[in-house]
């Protein structure tokens, strides 16, 4: 079979050995699939989905039962009480704005605990750019905390830090474009626990983006008021063609609610046209198709490892999100693997990704996504912003197969450009 792709014969060793290496770190993925397959079938079964909720409504969207019992499907799974489910909701930083313009008023302040946060909310924050509304120009204030030298919360300064005006606290689960390593639920457990020993009134809002379902906890069974994702990530189960979802405390989420349609409609609207079938069986299929993408992780981090490339995080460590950090330490390596994972795509595998601005990103970044769902990242894609120590991003793969076929384009594009030996 390796010769579908007239692949080098000396690379079918390293597999062979990397496969047998990783056998069974993968098998303990197993095990958290099959908790949570049995946790989302549970959910479904309590709220007697039936096929009429599969289908959607239009106009307005008064009473339509699939959106109100999906809803309460993902409270349920994520165990929260209450929850927003919606094809409206354009995509993840946009989820996150709806929460954070929902819950802070003027005056108040949104800390982020966990560093500086994903790139695309500087322009939200007020970091960057002026004049398009940002929770800055409302007179919400900003700070945030940076990790410290483990990669560990600094909960000294956080003590410190947290002051009257302080209304929510944010903390990011996954790496997003940054090296340093994502965040256990256990390792979230305890920021909550301290966070409200000080005051149980701050809200704590969870970007869960790329973490649903690598574990068998969610951040909001431990304490979280908030969790935030998108839907063309893990929870979409690669069947969701857009859409976010927000899920946490009933209160929060109502006045989270207003904030998503207009104050006094929240959730009572909101036609879900076409998408519901797509949704309750993406979900259903999410905690298989997160499985594939964790396997995949593992043995490209593997892979790499063996070819001398530094990862993060390591194949053999835990991991709380599907992405995959590899050190390139050069722009030409890093390009090159992330066109080699485009030329592994099913989709648009004859174009050659170049990097580019892309709003939201202060770097050039290059992205390389093969897929059937415009930038959905839960099927096998890559990307990277355009400076040192050249770090390239890879998640996703709906098939752990599929990722091993790309990888080892991506390998073989290296080796034929000889950037590897
Ligand atoms: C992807 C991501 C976001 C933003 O989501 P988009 O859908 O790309 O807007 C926010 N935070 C993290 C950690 C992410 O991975």
């Amino acid at each position: 079979m390796y010769n579908f792709f007239n692949f080098d014969s000396n690379m079918i060793k390293i597999i062979e050995e990397t496969e047998k290496k990783i056998e069974d770190k993968v098998r303990e993925i197993d095990k958290i699939v099959e908790y949570n397959q049995g946790k989302v079938l549970k959910a479904f079964q309590k709220y007697q989905v039936s096929d009429f909720h599969l289908h959607s409504s239009t106009g307005y969207g008064y009473n339509d039962v699939g959106r109100d019992v999906l809803d309460n499907i993902y409270a349920e799974v994520f165990g929260a009480e209450s929850g927003l489910v919606r094809p409206h909701i354009v995509s993840g930083t946009h989820a996150l704005t709806i929460g954070f313009f929902g819950l802070l008023r003027p005056g108040d302040e949104l800390l982020y605990i966990t560093g500086d946060p994903y790139d695309t909310l500087e322009e939200v924050i007020g970091i960057h750019g002026n004049g398009m509304g940002s929770l800055k120009e409302w007179g919400i204030n900003y700070n945030s905390i940076p990790l410290d030298d483990s990669g560990g919360v600094n909960l000294d300064l956080l003590k410190k830090m947290i002051s009257k005006q302080t209304k929510v606290i944010a903390i990011q689960r996954s790496k997003g474009y940054s090296w340093r390593a994502s965040f256990s639920i256990k390792e979230i457990e305890k920021m909550v626990l301290y966070v409200k020993g000080i005051n149980p009134d701050i809200i704590i809002v969870v970007d869960n983006c790329y973490g649903e379902f690598t574990d068998t906890l969610e951040p909001t069974d431990i304490g979280a008021d908030v969790i935030i994702g998108s839907l063309i990530k893990n929870p979409g189960g690669g069947l969701a063609k857009s859409g976010a979802y927000i899920v946490g405390k009933e209160k929060y989420i109502e006045k989270i609610s207003y904030r998503l349609t207009a104050p006094g409609i929240g959730r009572e609207i909101g036609a879900t046209h076409g998408y519901m079938s797509d949704f309750y069986q993406g979900f259903f299929l999410a905690p298989h198709f997160v499985g594939e993408a964790l396997k995949g992780a593992i043995f490209t981090a593997a892979l790499l490892e063996n070819l001398g490339f530094e990862t993060s995080p390591k194949w053999h460590e835990d991991r709380n999100d599907i992405i995959q950090a590899v050190k390139f330490n050069n722009p030409l390596r890093l390009t090159t693997f992330l066109k080699g994972i485009q030329k592994g795509s099913p989709i648009d595998s004859h174009v050659v990704p170049e990097s580019s601005n892309i709003p939201g990103y202060q770097n050039r970044v290059i992205m390389a996504a093969g897929v059937f769902v415009q930038g959905a990242s839960l099927e096998l894609s890559g990307d990277a912003p355009i400076v040192e120590p050249y770090i390239g991003y890879v998640q996703g793969g709906l098939t752990y197969q599929h990722v091993k076929w790309g990888i080892l384009t991506a390998i073989d594009v290296m080796l034929q450009n000889n950037l590897i030996d």
